[in-house]
């Protein structure tokens, strides 16, 4: 798509969040710091929408863009950044907001109807009771999600159809990228995150992420200053996977730790080197020979890249490294 979308090209979409907005102005009020903040993360939010779309030409000229509303911040974040995006965005496109009214007990049908037709947002409200279905297939005290997504999401690419929209929006934002790579690792042993823009499963929608530069944190602090009403996501009595809670979790610990180590990780997404992976599919490593040619920016087998040793302490000089004692003894036999 354009680069308009995007506020400020030059910026990276990834710059550490520890070093937003802690500068404070000397001779401001509170008021006027907490007015400066709002406005940089505003600036941000929509500058990384906007060079999310960009880069991964999501939005194209006379698309109709289907934003999933669920009534959690990442989904009321996504529609009020896309609505304010459009309005400066030089080409056309429209936005047409759905939500599926799973039927969970206690859902508060009458929320996202009221917080729409005041945005004065086309939207539609599709009814399907699924918490029946999947109550009445999946075993008490079984996680239900599974099924409840595969439901959700033929749903809501018939709705697309019939809403004529060609792009699906859904509110996934950086640390469910993150997460989700861990979760793959940790226990689908696949180097696998979720992409920012792929091909249905049935081969006729293109579903779009636009968050996928965003922080967790940026959105909880959008919603609040948006005043968002919340539904809360819990209705449906299912457990969240209680794995994917202690991804998240370390992930936010390393983030109070280590300020940067997140966006370093999800900038690695984009920066992926298949000659120094193990996946055979991407890299000829069976056919590799040399080539009598020096390469200045070839590999160095033997010495650790400068990008891995600059994350760790100055090394001692050589000479004065103290060798271990086991590398020193012969082990006996
Ligand atoms: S948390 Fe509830 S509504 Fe969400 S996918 Fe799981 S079962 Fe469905």
């Amino acid at each position: 798509m354009n680069t308009a979308l995007s506020a400020d090209p030059s910026e990276t979409p990834c710059e550490p969040q520890a070093a937003a907005g802690t500068a404070q102005a000397p001779g401001r009020s509170a008021e006027q710091r907490a007015a400066h903040e709002t406005n940089k993360l505003s600036k941000r939010l929509h500058r990384q929408v906007g060079a999310a779309i960009t880069d991964y030409n999501m939005i194209e000229q006379g698309d109709k863009v289907m934003v999933c509303l669920s009534g959690g911040k990442d989904s009321y974040g996504l529609l009020d950044i896309l609505l304010s995006l459009r309005q400066r965005a030089p080409i056309d496109f429209s936005i047409v907001a759905v939500n599926l009214d799973q039927k969970q007990p206690g859902f508060p049908d009458h929320i996202l109807p009221a917080y729409l037709k005041g945005l004065g947002v086309d939207f539609h409200i599709e009814n399907q009771d699924t918490y029946s279905i999947v109550k009445r297939l999946i075993p008490e005290g079984k996680t239900m999600c599974s099924l409840c997504s595969r439901l959700r999401r033929g749903i809501l690419y018939r709705v697309a159809d019939e809403l004529g929209a060609n792009k699906i929006a859904l509110g996934h934002h950086r640390d469910d990228f993150l997460g989700t790579i861990f979760l793959n690792m940790f226990f689908g042993g696949k180097l696998k995150g979720m992409p920012p823009k792929l091909v249905s499963d049935d081969g006729r929608h293109t579903v779009i992420r636009p968050l996928a530069y965003v922080a967790e944190t940026d959105l909880e602090r959008w919603a609040e200053h948006r005043q968002f009403p919340i539904i809360p996501c819990s209705l449906c009595g299912s457990q969240e996977n209680l794995q994917r809670v202690q991804i998240k979790n370390m992930l936010r610990e390393w983030d109070r730790k280590h300020p940067g180590r997140i966006d370093n990780m999800h900038r690695a997404f984009s920066q992926v080197v298949p000659s120094h992976l193990m996946d055979r599919q991407l890299f000829p490593f069976e056919t590799i020979v040399p080539t009598g040619l020096a390469d200045p920016a070839g590999d160095k087998a033997f010495d650790e890249d400068e990008d891995e040793t600059c994350a760790t302490p100055t090394p001692a000089p050589l000479g004065e490294v103290a060798v271990p004692m086991e590398f020193v003894r012969r082990p006996r036999d």
